[in-house]
This record gives structure tokens, C-alpha cells and sequence, in this order.
């Protein structure tokens, strides 16, 4: 096996990490990389779990080291993927998870194709995702507008995706995304062809 990548993208408010955390208790074997940015910690967040939380001034450090599989600027804060333990989840087995911007969907499909599976996430509509934003009470109203900006721009780009998902209902979402991350598994491209034929014809 070589593993497979389920990339999870979607304004902030979708509701992303909450079905992610279920999906991650039902299966077996999934790594999610934890991104590292720049932004401030949110109240219920902890360094080294929801992100790596670093300065501007280390980000650009690790930008130049060439550390980073994609980094891309949301809402005027950095946002990247280590390379490293990515690509040793990989080799070992793993499902690899990652929640990037479309930015980052987007480089990581032209380095890794096909063995990436992608999936949008959003709400039903705008005033939904307004209504979310706003009851999370973690965002002032100018970051609420900075991030309802994003999304707007960010779903003139879901043609880029295998999937979409509309999180109007958390059961049935939920049900959608283990059932796409469980098949993303059996691409033909998650395995190493040559391998298993010799050992097939053996
Ligand atoms: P938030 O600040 O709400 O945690 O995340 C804001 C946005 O940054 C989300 O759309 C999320 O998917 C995106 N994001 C988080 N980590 C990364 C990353 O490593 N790379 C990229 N390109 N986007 C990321």
C-alpha cells in the first residue's frame, strides 16, 4: 500500500472539523496533519493539536528552508503543510487527511494527482455560514466579513473538486464523508500496481 491523501476544504463555519473528528473515530489508520500557522490561538484551541502556532517572522524562515509541501496566505495570515511527516505517513499506509484552502487543494493536486482525493465542504448558503460564524463567538464582525469574503471566492472554485458536500444535515454529511474517505482507499492509484500483480501471479 501507498497510502492516499483526502484533501477537505470549505469556508471556516462548515462544520469541517467537527464531522472530521467523527470520521477519524470510525476509521482505522488515518493520519491528519496538523497544519502550522500564524494566526492567534482561538479560545478551546491547543498548540500541537488543532495547529502549530508560530510567528510570521518563523514561518518565513520555514517558507525558505523549503519545509512546506503548499503554504498559502487566508485572511492575511500563513497557513502551510509540513512535508516531512506527511510524506512518512504516507509511506507507512496511511490515509493522510489535510483541511487547506483551495490554494493549498491546488498544489498538492499538481504534485500528488491522482492519489488525491478532494472534497468541498459548505453550507447550504451564505446566510447560513453568516449565521454560523456569528454564533461561534470566536471571530469579531471584520474577520466574520473577512472570512464570508473568502468563501465567496472560494466557491467559484469548486469545480476543482472530486466532491461536494453540503453540511445541511451533520448525520447524513457525516455518513457521506466516511463513505468517500473509506473509498478514496481503494483507488487503484493508493496501490503499488507492479507489487501486487508479481504477488497476485505468485
Ligand atoms: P481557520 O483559521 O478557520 O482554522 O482556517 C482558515 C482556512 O485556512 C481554512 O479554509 C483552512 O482549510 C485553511 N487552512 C488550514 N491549514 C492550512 C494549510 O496548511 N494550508 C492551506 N493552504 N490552508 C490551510
Amino acid at each position: 500500500m501507498k497510502g492516499s491523501m483526502l484533501i477537505i476544504s470549505g469556508p471556516s463555519g462548515s462544520g469541517k472539523s467537527s464531522l472530521m473528528n467523527e470520521m477519524f473515530k470510525k476509521i482505522e489508520d488515518i493520519y491528519f496533519s496538523i497544519s502550522t500557522t500564524t494566526r492567534d490561538i482561538r479560545d478551546g484551541e491547543v498548540d500541537g493539536v488543532n495547529y502549530h502556532y508560530i510567528s510570521k517572522e518563523e514561518f518565513e524562515q520555514d517558507i525558505e528552508e523549503g519545509l512546506f509541501l503548499e503554504w498559502a496566505k487566508v485572511h492575511d495570515n500563513y497557513y502551510g503543510t509540513s512535508l516531512k511527516p506527511m510524506l512518512q505517513a504516507l509511506h507507512n499506509g496511511k490515509l493522510v487527511v489535510l483541511d487547506i484552502d483551495v490554494q493549498g487543494h491546488k498544489i498538492a493536486r499538481e504534485k500528488f494527482g491522482n492519489s488525491i482525493t478532494s472534497i468541498f465542504l459548505t453550507t447550504a448558503n451564505q446566510k447560513i455560514l453568516k449565521y454560523r460564524l456569528s454564533n461561534r463567538g470566536t471571530d469579531t464582525d471584520e474577520v466574520i466579513e473577512k472570512r464570508i469574503n473568502n468563501a465567496v471566492s472560494e466557491m467559484t472554485r469548486i469545480k476543482e473538486y472530486d466532491y461536494i458536500l453540503v453540511n445541511d444535515n451533520f448525520d447524513e454529511t457525516l455518513k457521506k464523508l466516511t463513505a468517500i474517505a473509506v473509498s478514496s482507499r481503494c483507488k487503484v492509484s493508493a496501490i503499488d500496481t507492479e507489487d501486487f500483480i508479481s504477488s497476485w501471479v505468485y
